[in-house]
């Protein structure tokens, strides 16, 4: 059998065999001589996807564990944030993204936007998402709340039903009270 040709630049992959030229082909692996893993990309993926497939539980148990670490608790909230507003309004029209929701706890100084307590702090729709016709899922109505100032607000309208103990600033820029409003 005759042996083809492969130039220094052109590296196998020890799986699939198929000569990928490009570095972008392979992950990267400090700890081999070319600093290049030794499968392909969709090798890697591929036994892996076989691999969680033979190993339900296991997949299963360390998605629980991360769902416990602070990344995973943030994942959960805004998932469920853009799940419960997909579901609830016609016009769902954005996802919340991650970053979206660091900003807005950034700009609430991380306290709730209600009370600015310094408490565990939960996904807010500032125009309830039952409010089907005036509702958003985009940034300009997410707010950080407290459990208790989140249960307390329900899907009540801010300012006319329900006024906040204590309102962050950035709620008052975002929401100002009106003068027909109780909120002086
Ligand atoms: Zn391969
Ligand atoms: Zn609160």
């Amino acid at each position: 059998m005759e042996e083809t040709y492969i130039p220094f630049f052109m590296k196998r992959c020890s799986k699939c065999e198929f000569p990928k030229y490009r570095a972008t082909d392979y992950h990267k692996d400090a700890k081999s001589k070319d600093k290049l893993s030794s499968r392909c990309k969709p090798c890697i993926k591929e036994s892996k996807a076989i691999w969680r497939k033979d190993n339900l539980d296991k997949v299963r148990i360390s998605k629980q564990q991360w769902r416990q670490t602070p990344n995973g608790r943030e994942y959960k909230k805004i998932s469920s944030a853009n799940r419960r507003a997909r579901h609830s309004t016609d016009n769902f029209c954005h996802k919340l993204t991650k970053t979206e929701w660091a900003e807005t706890k950034v700009e609430f100084n991380d306290l709730c936007a209600y009370c600015q307590r310094e408490v565990f702090l939960e996904i807010e729709h500032v125009i309830p998402i039952s409010d089907k016709e005036r509702t958003s899922n985009a940034k300009w109505n997410i707010v950080t709340a407290c459990k208790s100032c989140n249960s307390g607000k329900h899907d009540k309208t801010l300012w006319v039903d329900w006024v906040p103990k204590n309102p962050h600033p950035e709620l008052l820029r975002r929401f100002p009270p009106t003068k027909d409003n109780k909120f002086v």
